[in-house]
């Protein structure tokens, strides 16, 4: 059931989800489908988090905010834990562009065709091509995870940064990871695109939210929107419900789709957790933000077709702090034309260029700055897209931008981050149920969890671990009762 906002909340629930993100709802639906009683409580008016788009000039313009691409994996996780509709929409995106003073390639971000590049453009032996695929594709989670992704180049690609870029700058835009993060990220990410390539969902964001809304609702999830929640109750070390402003709401399980720091020191609070696991929730570092600025073509308008993902830098190698400054210099543009969007009743074309940033250069700014700095973006962005589409000024009708400071404000993370957290954050977020019986989180931690498939396979991850919570507790209540009757 769809709840409206004055309407109350009157039963208890096997679980309580807090957040819509892909895990949460991911979650919700593969919980609901198995007979459990779930209430999905989300703080924004639309379900999706940051899977999600935007209206301007009337619903004249469309845009959206994180469909630029994930992996193929995807369309078997909705097959399987959403419906064949949804997943028959998931198409794949031909043509990825990687243009930079180091090289210009145009690629199907396959396994076969970056071998191809490899070997033919970078000249790199077929032999150790197939040595680093065979390497990064038969890493696990449970190996040493003390090598470095800078190990793990200088181990096969010594010396060559113009491949570490090649190889590691698509995979900074999926997950904002770095150099120096453990390497089994950066192998389990790569080779999830590089199975069959990058993918996209037909239709648009709106109508995949839309399709999942309702299946969640065809299996009995009640949802209820404008519903931030601040506090997780905890009674003697296991989690009771959430207070939905001043309305106690009681579930067996409670499970926060919402930034992992917060869910742990905020909502639940530091008293409930041993010293040491609040040590570690502290220790957990956020990923970096995001800016966008998104960009419509006049209605009657095209543009030439210049590839799907486009990644474009003017810096002359790569650099994960020239990735992430301020003065930006790396773009990937995300080309939407029409055949993406069947279902709209106009043609449309739009552009969105993404870049990672730091939240603090943004958060940082008195009001007047940050608006003149959002402006000059815009101005750069446009500017840099002239390389492409010369007339692309005459072709623009609407332009808007996004910082670090509105991911933020729309989806609460802390340092608006776009990935979740770093590595470290897989283990908290893991081990919570451990600390306090019945609280779960789910989302984007780990980079391996993050983006649209880790999150929505996170969800599934962990519906399997609530279920087996719930099957334990039945079975301890049967026993119980059985001992009342001897
Ligand atoms: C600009 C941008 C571009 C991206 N591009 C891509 C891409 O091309 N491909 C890709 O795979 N991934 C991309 N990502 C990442 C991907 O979108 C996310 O990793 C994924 O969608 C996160 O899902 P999640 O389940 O972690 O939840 P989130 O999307 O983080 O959603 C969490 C939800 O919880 C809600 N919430 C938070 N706190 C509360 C509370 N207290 N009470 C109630 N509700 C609450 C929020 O409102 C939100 O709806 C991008 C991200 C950004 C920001």
């Amino acid at each position: 059931m769809l709840l409206k906002r004055k309407d109350k909340v009157t039963k208890d629930y096997d679980v309580i989800i807090i957040g819509s993100g892909l895990a949460g709802m991911t979650a919700a639906n593969r919980l609901a489908k198995n007979g459990r009683s779930v209430l999905l409580l989300e703080a924004h008016n639309k379900l999706g988090g940051f899977a999600t788009w935007f209206y301007r000039a009337n619903k004249k313009h469309v845009f959206d905010v994180s469909l630029h691409g994930f992996p193929f994996g995807m369309k078997k996780t909705c097959r399987k834990y959403w419906n064949k509709k949804i997943a028959d929409h998931i198409v794949q995106l031909e043509d990825v562009r990687f243009i930079n003073p180091q090289y210009s390639i145009q690629s199907k971000f396959t396994r076969e065709d970056f071998t191809d590049k490899l070997v033919n453009e970078f000249k790199v032996e077929l032999e150790t091509v197939n040595d680093f695929y065979d390497f990064i594709e038969n890493m696990n989670f449970y190996d040493d995870q003390s090598m470095t992704n800078r190990d793990l180049f200088e181990k096969f690609f010594p010396g060559r940064i113009d491949i570490v870029r090649f190889l590691m700058e698509p995979i900074v835009y999926a997950n904002g990871s770095t150099l120096d993060d453990p390497a089994i990220t950066y192998g389990i990410v790569f080779s999830n695109f590089m199975s069959r390539g990058v993918y996209t969902f037909k239709g648009g964001t709106d109508h995949l939210i839309k399709m999942m809304q309702e299946e969640l609702l065809s299996n009995d999830v009640d949802i209820k929107k404008l519903s931030k929640i601040d506090k997780i109750v905890i009674e003697n070390g296991i989690a009771k419900g959430v207070m939905l402003k001043d309305q106690y709401i009681k579930s067996k399980v409670v499970l926060s789709n919402a930034n992992l720091r917060s869910t742990i020191l905020n909502m639940a609070g530091e008293n409930h957790f041993s010293p040491n696991f609040i040590e570690k929730t502290k220790a957990v570092r956020m990923n970096s933000s995001s800016c966008q600025v998104y960009m419509a073509i006049k209605p009657q308008m095209k543009i030439p077709y210049i590839g799907d993902l486009v990644f474009t830098s003017t810096h002359p190698t790569f650099d994960t702090n020239a990735l992430l400054d301020f003065k930006i210099t790396s773009r990937t543009f995300s080309v939407y034309y029409p055949e993406g969007r069947p279902y709209d009743e106009e043609p449309r074309y739009s552009i969105v260029s993404s870049t990672n940033s730091h939240f603090s250069d943004w958060n940082d700014l008195d009001e007047d700055t940050y608006k003149k700095e959002k402006q000059i973006m815009i101005d750069e962005t446009i500017e840099s897209l002239k390389k492409f589409i010369p007339d692309i000024i005459e072709r623009i009708d609407y332009v808007d931008a996004a910082t670090p400071r509105t991911v933020k404000k729309y989806v609460h993370h802390e340092g608006g981050s776009s990935f979740g957290t770093k590595f470290e954050g897989l283990e908290v977020s893991m081990n919570l149920h451990k600390q306090v019986k019945g609280l779960f989180h789910a989302g984007s931690v780990g980079i391996i969890m993050s983006g649209w498939l880790g999150a929505a396979n996170y969800g599934v991850i962990q519906s399997n671990e609530i279920e087996s919570y719930l099957y334990e507790l039945e079975k301890n209540n049967v026993m119980d009762e059985g001992q009342i009757h001897v």
